[in-house]
Order: structure tokens, then sequence, then C-alpha cells
């Protein structure tokens, strides 16, 4: 290679120009990163749901000595323990060296994901076919969930308050069930509806069965055989839908992307995606200064209400149960803790260049992305990183020599959006978004660059190492 020429190099010192990250690292770490994404992969063929993220990490965390957390209990440093949240939620903690009063490190990461909720009384027969009336959970695309292999995950209640966990339409040979659309032949006037009409909200039936119950006369017989097939498989009635949560998402198995396999296309990469990393960097640490506490939420796609979403106060009152233990009042711990609101940006995408300004734009393969702010509408709804929070984090991660960019939500104006950072920032808490970026977000089939995915990782190990 020929020498850099003086301006290059001054250049170099004086200008922001992030690069791939395969500029930035060698051989071992690409392994690394490609290696890492082995066992993210499995995590999001497995977990579709929240409550299904919520139980594989529960597990993995019982594998590595993490105990359930006891409010009566003293904990040392390196003690690990971890708090469930009503099956959809999980908080995991290692006991750092100094005290929770000088405040503990949060990285919190979302494992709900853009999905088709049954309605609370979902099946219904037309001209002998059987379907299921949804509700969509989150911002999608509704035309993007149409013609493609669906599956059912959740958890149904009987009359006599026993459970069922249901798990359809993943294993081989299972059936799958598919949202129809209009063949283009027919298509003249659908043709002609806006993108966001294309497909339209109670159009999201799902098909789910078309052969009748035959031993008698009667009518709805399609869905009677249904709701007989429910009953043998699950012991469950038709009002017993009323007392589930049933959740229909993508059955495309996770694969690589790309000759070169340098991506990862799956469902629900927003947020397992910095999930997964944030969980293993929790496992990965052993006696850190800080007590570390990882927090995977549910409800972030629908703006993070309901009580076992960051709007809510469990992970507040977990930390008031840890300052408790260390005689000193909650708010002391929040006010002086930092976190990582870990979840992922729009990356950039070559074919819409429009919706974004490219210099403040993230890109697949440069990185974690550091948000600063996201919002809408001049910086409306967000939470802004101040200036001293952004250098703190920016020195953690050069220090570790993690790959980061800094990556804004799309160009001012074309839209915008939100994460659980501004509920943090409620409680006194310094945070700033750190994550993945994403193409396709939201979408059945998302994408992300294994190197990012590694990196995340790493960002949250440094974060919590500090
Ligand atoms: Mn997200
Ligand atoms: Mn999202």
């Amino acid at each position: 290679m020929s020498e850099k020429t003086k301006a290059e190099l001054l250049a170099e010192e004086l200008g922001y120009a992030p690069t791939h990250a395969m500029k930035q690292i060698d051989e071992d770490e690409v392994r690394a990163a490609d290696e890492f994404c082995v066992g993210y992969m499995q995590f999001l063929n497995e977990c579709k749901t929240e409550r299904e993220a919520v139980a594989f990490m529960q597990r993995a965390a019982e594998e590595r000595g993490f105990e359930p957390f006891d409010r009566e209990k003293r904990y040392a440093c390196g003690d690990k323990v971890y708090y469930v949240n009503r099956g959809k939620a999980i908080i995991l903690a290692v006991f750092g060296k100094k005290s929770v009063r000088e405040g503990v490190r949060i990285a919190a990461a979302h494992i709900d994901s853009p999905r088709l909720d049954l309605k609370p009384s979902p099946l219904y027969e037309d001209e002998e076919t059987a379907l299921f009336k949804t509700h969509y959970y989150g911002g999608i695309k509704k035309y993007q969930w149409t013609a493609i292999p669906l599956s059912l995950h959740g958890v149904v209640y009987r009359k006599d308050g026993t459970g069922v966990t249901v798990s359809l339409g993943e294993k081989e040979g299972e059936p799958k069930f598919v949202i129809t659309d209009l063949l283009p032949h027919l298509a003249r006037e659908q043709d002609k509806r806006t993108l966001a009409d294309g497909i339209k909200g109670e159009e999201l039936n799902v098909l789910v069965g078309s052969r009748p119950f035959c031993a008698d006369a009667g009518s709805e017989l399609v869905k009677l055989n249904i709701l007989k097939i429910l009953n043998e498989k699950y012991d469950m009635t038709e009002k017993d839908f009323l007392s589930a949560e049933l959740e229909v998402v993508p059955a495309m198995p996770v694969c690589d992307i790309g000759f070169d396999r340098s991506m990862i296309g799956g469902y629900g990469h927003d947020d397992r995606v910095c999930a997964y990393p944030s969980a293993m960097a929790a496992f990965d640490i052993e006696t850190p200064e800080y007590t570390c506490v990882t927090v995977l939420t549910d409800k972030e796609e629908t703006g993070s209400d309901g009580n076992t979403g960051l709007n809510s106060s469990y992970m507040a009152y977990f930390l008031y149960d840890l300052a408790a233990a260390a005689g000193c009042a909650g708010y002391e711990v929040l006010r002086n803790s930092k976190c990582l609101s870990a979840d992922v940006n729009a990356a950039f995408d070559p074919t819409f260049p429009s919706v974004q300004e490219k210099k403040n734009a993230s890109y697949i393969n440069r990185g974690v992305v550091i948000t600063k702010y996201t919002g809408a509408r001049g910086k409306s709804g967000t939470s802004d990183a101040s200036a001293e929070y952004m250098s703190f984090v920016r020195q953690i991660l050069d220090k570790e020599k993690v790959v980061w960019q800094q990556g804004e939500l799309g160009a001012v104006d074309a839209g915008g959006g939100g994460t659980v950072a501004k509920y943090i920032a409620k409680l006194d808490v310094d945070v700033v978004d750190v994550g993945v970026p994403v193409l396709s977000m939201h979408a059945p089939f998302e994408v992300v660059s294994k190197l990012d995915v590694y990196m995340a990782y790493r960002a949250f190990k440094a974060f919590y190492e500090a």
C-alpha cells in the first residue's frame, strides 16, 4: 500500500468518517462475530414472542448460576439474580463491587416485536372456510403480512384457571397458517388503493381450516370442526379465547443472507438483536464495578404502556428493592445510574435514500449505532442524550475498540419513532439509545449484519465492565 499523504493523515485526525467494520477489525474478530451469531440465530428461531424470549433467558440464566431475586436476601459482589415480570419481561442482575447507592449500569432492550394478535373472539366461518380475526400489534405495513407462512404462539387459560402454552407452525411437519391476498388479475380496484390501505386491518384474517365436521347436519360445521380440533389439542372451548394471548407471527426460519453470508434475515430482529447481545454481556461478566442490570422488556412496540412495559414501574421497583437492601433511597440509585437503551435503528437503504440524510444515517456493517435522540416533528417525544453522556459512552466504546457509528432515525420530518429511552430518562437516569442498524425494520423478514450484532455485544460488555 502506498503511504498516506499529509492531507489524508490530517483528515483522519480531524474528520469523522465512519467506515466498514472490516476495515477496523482483524480476521479473528470477524470469526468471533460469525460464531456469536450462530447462537443469536438459534435464539431468534426459538423465540418468536416475548414469553418465549423470557423462558429462554430464564433457562439460560439459571444454567449460568443466576437465582430468582429475593428481596429479603443480602447479595454480594458477583452474585447473580433474575426477576421475571408476569412471564413477559425479565431482569438479569449481576452485583458489583460498589454499593448500588453509587448507581447501577442498565441495558434495556425489548423482546416484543410487531405481529398480529388474535382478537378476543377470533374464530368465524365464511363460505365454508374457517378464519381468525386479528388486531395488529405495533407498526406494520399490512400488505407485507399476506401470502407468507404464519405460525401461532401464546397461551390459553381455560374456564378452570389452568393454562396451556401454544406454539404451532414452527416445527417440521406442523401445519402453518396464511392470510390470503387477491390475485393480480382481479386486483384492479385494490391496485387503486394507497399502499397503506392495500390490505386493511380488517382484511388481516388468518385462514385456519376448510373441512366440515360431517357427523351431523348443522350450520358452520367447518368452524365446529376447528373447535373440535382445538378442544382435542388444547382442551379449550371457544370462550377460552377470551382468556388467551395468541400471537400470529411469520413462520420463516432465520437464515444467512448474501453470497458472503454477511447478513442475517429473520423475523423479530427488532429488538431481539439487542436483547440477545445485552443478555450475553450480562452472562459474561463476573465481578463488575457497578451492579449491572439487563432489562428485557415487553410492550415497546405499542408505546411501552402496560405493566410489562417500561412505562410501568416494575424496573424502578426492582431497583428500589436493591436500594432498600443497601440502606439508601430508590431515587439515589436511579439518579446515579447510567443506561444504554438497547434498540435498533433504521439502516440506510440504498434503494430508498430519500428518507435518510446520508451524513447522519446509520449503515449496516459500520458497527453499533449510538442514536442521540429519536422523536418526530422537531425532536418531540424523545429523550435527547446530553453531550456529557454521549462523551461518557463514546469513551467507553473507543477504549475497548468497539466499532460504532452515530445515526439519526431518518431525515428531518421524514417520519420518526421512539424507544424506551424516554421512560428511563423519566426516572432521572442518564440514557442513550445504542443498538444494531436494521434493513426492512418491522417487516416479517428483517435484515441485520453479523458484524453489527457482535459489536452490540461488545458495546454492552464494555459498558458493564467500565
Ligand atoms: Mn425497537
Ligand atoms: Mn420497533
